[in-house]
């Protein structure tokens, strides 16, 4: 396996938001894409690889609930290794107080607004999904049943499954070290569009690299005009 040298988009990062990116470009008809990341694929030990996934769609924002529609509409049918993605198990909020209770009813009618299915439950109907809770301490509980739970990094691997198999080529266990810009903007062309990557020293021989070569390899983005699109990882 060789380092490549060239790619119309160079994506830093495979967890959801990375894999994500990848997917809808190359279902958007993006080519050339390449995926890096610092971790092994696709438990790279990010975030996604530690979050317990949990999917609330309702939001103030009415952007914000439509993207989490969105999520769950796409996450619904991926399976990865056999298994299924995400688990549409209802979201259940639960009052305590009067003004919460309050609160939750704004939630409600603000879903429904949104065109998103969600219900007021009473005590009772809460304890009846909830057999844990007590249901003498509560006022009533706002209940979405399309809220879900995901495997992060299940999500993530079989989003970049469907990228792979539309080209797109993804890396693991390098890490990038630099990202040059010049005049805040990152530069392009095989001149100026330099990246440096880093990784072990093992690495670089898989790669066949020289080992005395280790810590520096170079990787430019192409001079096609197209926007060179890095996405900023959080990690
Ligand atoms: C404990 C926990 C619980 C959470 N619970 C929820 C929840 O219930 N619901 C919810 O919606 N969200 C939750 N989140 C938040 C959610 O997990 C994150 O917002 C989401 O996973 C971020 O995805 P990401 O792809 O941006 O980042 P990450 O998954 O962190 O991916 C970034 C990737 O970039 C790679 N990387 C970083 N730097 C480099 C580099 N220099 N070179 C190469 N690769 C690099 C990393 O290895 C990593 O794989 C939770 C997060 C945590 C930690």
């Amino acid at each position: 396996m060789t380092m490549r040298a060239h790619a119309h988009v160079v994506i830093v990062g495979a967890g959801i938001a990375g894999c994500s990116t990848a997917f809808h470009l190359s279902q958007l008809g993006w080519k050339d894409i390449f995926v890096i990341d610092k971790g092994p694929l696709w438990e790279t030990g990010g975030s996604t690889t530690h979050a317990p996934g949990l999917i609330f769609q309702t939001n103030y924002s009415k952007m914000m609930t439509e993207f989490a529609k969105y999520t769950v509409k796409t996450l619904k049918p991926l399976r990865y290794a056999g298994e299924q993605c995400l688990y549409q198990v209802g979201g259940i909020e639960v009052a305590a107080t009067s003004a919460r209770w309050e609160e939750l009813k704004r939630k409600q009618g603000t879903a429904l607004a949104y065109g998103l299915d969600a219900y007021l439950l009473t005590p009772a109907e809460v304890k009846a999904k909830i057999p844990l809770i007590d249901e003498s301490r509560i006022l009533g509980g706002y209940y979405v049943p399309t809220d879900s739970d995901v495997r992060g990094w299940y999500c993530a691997a079989a989003l970049a499954s469907r990228a792979e198999n539309a080209g797109v080529e993804f890396v693991g266990n390098i890490e990038v070290l630099d990202i040059q810009t010049h005049n805040g903007r990152v530069r392009r062309g095989h001149k100026s569009g330099i990246h440096y990557l880093r990784s072990h020293r093992a690495l670089y021989k898989r790669l066949g690299f020289s080992p005395r070569r280790q810590g520096r390899a170079a990787l430019s983005l192409d001079g096609r005009g197209a926007p060179a699109c890095l996405h900023r990882t959080t990690a």
